[in-house]
């Protein structure tokens, strides 16, 4: 079972997403092969982002850290989810753990040329901090959670795993 300190930023992405995507990936379930969408986040993010180096923290990952602490990611999809954020956050908060300023996260949509910028505030670590104490509750269920709506499910790369049992 994942501690605290186990918790990245998939596991955050997830939580916001799917809470049973966040226990099957927790339980180590793998989907055979990547989905598309998966496929061509790496994609987007190989041509659209290739100055700057991933910062690794451990369990977390994030794309850029720049010269005034502000967390860069680089998305493949067009808009923003709640999901982006969070895991932004958590990135920020990984930071400040281990003694750096973050300043907050900024998110980056190359397809449409998007960007936004999130402070990272008292309420976001609060929050950030309950995020991790929650991935921890849903992952230590003993059954996975139930599935989404299907139509929720397009670009998951579990989708054939939750749906063609
Ligand atoms: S296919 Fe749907 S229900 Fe299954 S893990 Fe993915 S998002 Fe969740």
């Amino acid at each position: 079972m994942i501690s605290a300190n186990d918790v990245g930023g998939v596991h955050i992405k997830y939580l916001y997403h799917c809470r049973r995507q966040l226990w099957l990936y927790a339980r180590g379930v793998r989907p055979e092969r990547l989905s598309a969408t998966v496929q061509l986040g790496e994609a987007v993010h190989e041509t659209s982002y290739t100055r700057s180096s991933p910062i690794d923290l451990g369990a977390a990952k994030l794309d850029h850290l720049d010269g005034t602490a502000w967390v860069h990611e680089v998305k493949s999809s067009s808009r923003p989810t709640r999901a982006d954020e969070a895991q932004a956050m958590h990135y920020c908060y990984r930071l400040n753990a281990l003694g750096v300023d973050a300043q907050g996260g900024i998110l980056h949509y190359p397809k449409t040329r998007r960007t936004k910028r999130l402070p990272y505030t008292e309420q976001a670590a609060e929050q950030a901090e309950a995020d991790v104490a929650e991935v921890l509750a849903v992952v230590s269920a003993p059954g996975s959670p139930p599935r989404l709506a299907q139509s929720a499910c397009r670009g998951c790369s579990y989708a054939d795993y939750c749906w063609n049992e």
